[in-house]
Order: structure tokens, then C-alpha cells, then sequence
């Protein structure tokens, strides 16, 4: 006899060895019973699963010779022995057409298919058409065949097994009973394909036969095709193939999941250098790098299910997987390492980097950045966990809290020389979460603390009263003109906290440090001489009372004024395009003389353009107060954001209804 492939030759030919599929067996051995044929059946659902299989038993069934409740044929079952039975079972009745609607798919075929159906069947009761792949027929195709649907000969039955049913016209679907198929269980394969190894008298360990279980994916026909594979290429001892788990892994290409395993314990110490050694020797095993990314997305999968389903390490297994017992508590013990949310962002980062490998050159670098993105992942915070740490991130809504009002309301006042940011509200209870262990941020905060760091030396002259060209003024230069110092420590912490360290050095927290702090100190003693504030006072009233040198006096209001050497440096927020615009010649000419007039006239005047950084960075303006703007920029949730993003505030609009 010719060699058979397992899936024909187990081909299951009653309803009750169908596995998995019980809802729609269970429901046509009732119609059967009842004789509630209907005229046209849509089986759908994944390939491998049945829906083939399972027409040509209810084309048995329908056509048997036997009646149901005879001696032969005690069921809906067919008997399997009459003539019909067996001519159907070896594809070969008159009566029975199945038709590959892939390759039959237009209208001719169609057509004749129909006109074909208006006789009765030769010999047998119901004349019956399986179109396998029916979604492939066209639409035109379809419509040729309505008509028949609509008004059915009493002995035609369609069914059509399909993996995507949407794909078949609304008004084919109607007329159909719609079947739709569950992916195999696993337990329900494994059950299989174990009786099926005894059956063959193939040696296979429940190691190997879970592989092959998890392989088919839902799929009986595919778990049964690599079973195929696998006793082909199997070892034979004492005249028995000899199936085992890495015989299996190799043929089909994949890793111990143990692999994995490691990966992530790697990833979760930190351990760049283990996570790039179990890649190289995976990728020196000759696995190709989409072929471990698939497998890790969907090991990360199980991963997740697992914590979702509280799969512990020391066991309960859940329905959600569908994998061997041994490899839950596998899942369950990575899972253990992370939280669902972390797990969350590994998967999303493997599916990309699973996706690029399809178009990519060098894949092995895109494998092993995937890989590295996952080290560095674990340490990010999330951007929600960290304005949760605002005590008024709760209270929804444009306006601050009292606390931080008066906070700012003090700074303005107190202050107007220096335009440094409101102060962060006072933290009510500060929050302080376990991580992270160290933060990507705090690079970042290094070199915010550099400028901090300047000797004092160099800041205590006058000419450098504010400087201009100070680097974004971060973290230290927040609410350093308070009154109170406890205070200024206590935003100062919070905005450390908000960066994710758990302590900032020392001299950040010494007020007196800061070259801000002292040229705010130092302020009183330049009065006596012109200060750019009084310089800038003078320039934009000379402007204003021009004509139309409006929005020249706006730039100029809106600039910082220092006066450095013979200079006065005008630091404005225009770009390099737009401050010869504004500010014209006859703009500056009108500032020169208002300078002459004070006596300034021998400084030099500077207007510096604001580069994208510089403007960014610059603190929330006094300017129009009121505005929907200037409340955006005073909420200390958007100030602390700014600032953490070094971001820049392009558009606010005020949803509220008025305010
Ligand atoms: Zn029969």
C-alpha cells in the first residue's frame, strides 16, 4: 500500500473523532436527528482544523443508505460500510463533488457548477458540493450561484469551508448556516498524536510530543505534518523510530525555550554583556535572527499571559496557554522577573524588531539592538508614573493648586530681576516609589549640574550679573529666590525625584552654590549703576511711544537685558530670520538715541537671535497675563514637564467653554 501522510491516514470519519470541534459536530448529529437539512453550510476557521473533514462526514452522513436508528446505523453517525459511505470516503461518488474554489473560482466554472445542480443526484439522496476555499470565488462568481441559493433544488446541500468568511458576500453568508471552528486544543492534539505514535509504533518521550503539539499552534494537520517530518528523520532503535525534544527543535528550526529563559534573566540584572553572549552563540548555531525573534515574541507572549493568569512557579496552569505544563511554569518563572506592564513594552519592542528583520540587511545587528532595547527598557519610567507624582496631577483642570499660586506669586514679586521659574508646589506627601535603580535621566542631569558647579569666584562680578549664555537653567534654578529656604530644598527634591535620583550631590542642595543664587544676592549692589533692566525699561517705552514700532517694542520686552563690559547683550526669542524684521534699522535707531539720552550711549548694543535650545528652555513669561497661555505656563505639572523634557510650549488651547 502507498505511504499515506498521517493526517489522511487519521482522518477522522465519524463526528466523535473530530477533536475540538464539538459545538459544531454535536449541533449537525441534532439536525441530522431532527432532518433539519438546511441548503447551503459556511465552515470556518483556521487551516488544519477540520472543516474539510468534517463536510465530508456530514456528506456521509447525509448520503448513507442506512437510516438513522437501524440496526447499522444506530446514530446520526454514518455506518461507514454501505456503498455511499465508502465511495464517499475514497472520494470517489458521483454524488459528492468537491471542488478546489482556489483554482475554480470564476464564473464559468461557477456556471457550469450551477447548471449541473439542476439535475438530481445519480444514485444517492442529496447531490453535494464542498467548495474548499470558497472565500477565493469571485464576487461575480458568487452572484451566479444566488440565484441557486435563494430558491435551492430539494436535493442540492453547498458547504463551503473557508478561512476567511468575511471574504464571501453578505448575501451568500444569509442564506448559509455559519459554522465557525475553535483552534485545536492543545490538550487535545497532544491526545492525539499520542495515540497516533502508539498506533504507528513510534517511540516518542512527552517532551517531543508536547513540541510537536505546540508546533501544529491550534492546527492538527500541522502538528501532524511535522510529526511526519519527525519519523522520517528519526533515529531508528530495535526496529522503532525514536522520537526526542531536540531532534524535534532542530527540524523545525527553533531553540530550547530555556534559551529564553536566560535572555530575560539577563535582561532583568542588567546584564548587557550575558544578553549579547547568548545572542552571539545562538546566531553562531546558524538560527536565523527572525526565526529567534519569532520565537521570543512569542515566548514574551506566554510570558504575559502567564502573570496575567498568575501562573507561579511552583505550578497552576491556565487555558489561556496553549503549552505543556513543564513550559508554563517556565513562562510563569520569567514572568516572575517583570511586571505586566514592562513585559507589555518587551513584546511591542520584539514584534518591531520581528517585523524589521523581514526587510532588513544586516539582521543580526537588529536582533541584537532588539535585544539590547529590552535591557535598557526596564529602566525608563513611564511617563504617567511620573506626573502621578504630582500632588496636583489629580485635580484635573487648568488651575493650580493654592500652594503653588502663591509660590509663584511670591517669586514675581519678590523677584522681578531674575526670571527664573515659579517654584514646584510644595509636595503634600512625597511620594517615593522603590525605582528605578538609577535612572536614563540622570546623564542628563550631570551636565544640568555642571553650570552649577562654576566656582563662585567667577560669578561674584557685576558684569555677569545674569548671564545670558547660562545653559538651560534646570533643575537647581528652581524657586531659588524664595524666602524660605526649606522650601527651595524641598522642590529642589522633588525635582529630583521627578528625575528618578534618589538624592542630588551636595552642592545642589547649597543654595549659595548655585552662580544664580549669588548673582541674585549680588543684585542690590549693581543698582547703582544702569542694569539691563532699566536699560530694557527705557528702549521699550522709547519704541512704544514710536509708530509702528509695536511689536519691535514686544521683541524688546520680551528679551533679557545684560550688561557685560562695554555691552548690552539683548538676548530676544526671535529667530535669526526674523530679528532684522522687528528689528529694524529705524527700531535701533530709536534705541541708540533712547540709550544716548540715559548715558549708555558708549555700550555696545547686541541683539543675539534665540536659538531653538535657548528659547526652549527660557522660564514662562510674565507677559500677558491672564491668557490662556500664561495659566498653561504657570501650572507647576507643565513647568516641571518642560523642564524634565527640555520641551517648548508651541500651541495652547483652552478647551473650557470660557473661563
Ligand atoms: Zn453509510
Amino acid at each position: 500500500m502507498a505511504y499515506q501522510v498521517l493526517a489522511r491516514k487519521y482522518r477522522p470519519q465519524r463526528f466523535a473523532d473530530v477533536a475540538g470541534q464539538d459545538h459544531v459536530t454535536v449541533t449537525l448529529m441534532n439536525a441530522l436527528t431532527q432532518g433539519r437539512i438546511a441548503h447551503g453550510y459556511i465552515f470556518s476557521g483556521h487551516r488544519g482544523i477540520g472543516k474539510t473533514t468534517i463536510a465530508r462526514i456530514l456528506a456521509m452522513a447525509l448520503n448513507c443508505r442506512n437510516v438513522i436508528g437501524s440496526a447499522e446505523r444506530a446514530t446520526a453517525e454514518p455506518c461507514e460500510i454501505c456503498d455511499s459511505c465508502v465511495e464517499i470516503r475514497a472520494g470517489n461518488s458521483v454524488d459528492v463533488i468537491e471542488i478546489d474554489a482556489a483554482t475554480n473560482r470564476g464564473i464559468d466554472e461557477i456556471r457550469e457548477l450551477r447548471d449541473a445542480a439542476r439535475y438530481r443526484p445519480a444514485r444517492d439522496r442529496y447531490k453535494i458540493y464542498i467548495l474548499d476555499e470558497a472565500h477565493q470565488i469571485t464576487d461575480a462568481a458568487f452572484n451566479a450561484l444566488l440565484k441557486t441559493l435563494e430558491e435551492p433544488p430539494e436535493h442540492i446541500v453547498f458547504m463551503m469551508a473557508t478561512t476567511q468568511p468575511e471574504d464571501i458576500p453578505q448575501t451568500v453568508r444569509s442564506r448559509c448556516q455559519h459554522f465557525s471552528f475553535h483552534a485545536v486544543k492543545l490538550v487535545d492534539i497532544l491526545e492525539q498524536i499520542r495515540g497516533i505514535a502508539a498506533h504507528e509504533g513510534v517511540e516518542a518521550d512527552e517532551a517531543a510530543l508536547a513540541l510537536l503539539a505546540e508546533a501544529g499552534d491550534g492546527s492538527m494537520r500541522d502538528a501532524l505534518s511535522i510529526m511526519d517530518q519527525a519519523i522520517a528523520s528519526a533515529p531508528v532503535e530495535d526496529g522503532r523510530p525514536r522520537l526526542d525534544a531536540t531532534q524535534i527543535r532542530d527540524l523545525m528550526g527553533t531553540v530550547a525555550n530555556t534559551i529564553f529563559e536566560r535572555l530575560l534573566e539577563a535582561i532583568h540584572g542588567n546584564r548587557s554583556a550575558d544578553v549579547m553572549t547568548i545572542a552571539n552563540e545562538l546566531l553562531d548555531a546558524g538560527n536565523s535572527p527572525a526565526q529567534l525573534a519569532r520565537q521570543f515574541v512569542r515566548y514574551l507572549r506566554n510570558c504575559i499571559i502567564a502573570k496575567i493568569a498568575g501562573v507561579g512557579e511552583d505550578g497552576g496552569s491556565t487555558e489561556l496557554l496553549q503549552i505543556s505544563a513543564d513550559e508554563q511554569r517556565r513562562a510563569g518563572r520569567s514572568a516572575a522577573l517583570f511586571t505586566e506592564e514592562e513585559l507589555t513594552r518587551f513584546l511591542q519592542v520584539m514584534l518591531r524588531t520581528f517585523d524589521e528583520l523581514g526587510y532588513r540587511q544586516e539582521q543580526r545587528f537588529h536582533f541584537e539592538l532588539g535585544l539590547l532595547k529590552l535591557v535598557h527598557l526596564q529602566r525608563l519610567l513611564p511617563v504617567e508614573e511620573i506626573l502621578s507624582r504630582f500632588p496636583t496631577s489629580g485635580s484635573a483642570g487648568g488651575s493650580a493648586s493654592p500652594q503653588s499660586r502663591t509660590a509663584s506669586t511670591a517669586v514675581s514679586s519678590a523677584a522681578p530681576v531674575t526670571r527664573v521659574a515659579p517654584a514646584a508646589p510644595r509636595p503634600v506627601t512625597p511620594p517615593t516609589p522603590p525605582k528605578p535603580a538609577f535612572s536614563p535621566f540622570s546623564s542628563n542631569l550631570k551636565s544640568f549640574n555642571e553650570p552649577a558647579s562654576v566656582p563662585p569666584q567667577k560669578a561674584v562680578e557685576p558684569q555677569v550679573l545674569i548671564q545670558p549664555d547660562l545653559p538651560p537653567p534646570p533643575v537647581p534654578a528652581v524657586s531659588i529666590v524664595q524666602t524660605d529656604p526649606v522650601d527651595e530644598i524641598t522642590a529642589i527634591e522633588v525635582a529630583a525625584d521627578l528625575l528618578g535620583v534618589g538624592a542630588l550631590p551636595a552642592e545642589i542642595l547649597q543654595p549659595e552654590a548655585s552662580p544664580i543664587a549669588i548673582a541674585a544676592s549680588a543684585a542690590p549692589a549693581a543698582k547703582g549703576t544702569q542694569s539691563g533692566e532699566d536699560l530694557q525699561r527705557m528702549a521699550v517705552e522709547a519704541l512704544s511711544g514710536a509708530k509702528s514700532q509695536g511689536s519691535a517694542a514686544d521683541a524688546l520686552g520680551d528679551s533679557e537685558w545684560t550688561v557685560a563690559g562695554d555691552e548690552i547683550r539683548v538676548q530676544t526669542e526671535l529667530s535669526k530670520t526674523m530679528l532684522p524684521m522687528v528689528i529694524n534699522p529705524e527700531a535701533e535707531k530709536i534705541v541708540r538715541t533712547a540709550l544716548r539720552s540715559s548715558g549708555a550711549g558708549q555700550l555696545k548694543l547686541v541683539l543675539l537671535p534665540g536659538g531653538g535650545n535657548a528659547s526652549a528652555a527660557k522660564k514662562p513669561r510674565a507677559a500677558k497675563t491672564g491668557s490662556a497661555q500664561a495659566k498653561a505656563m504657570d501650572h507647576p505639572v507643565v513647568q516641571q514637564a518642560q523642564r524634565l523634557f527640555n520641551a517648548e510650549i508651541r500651541n495652547v488651547i483652552d478647551l473650557r467653554d470660557n473661563d
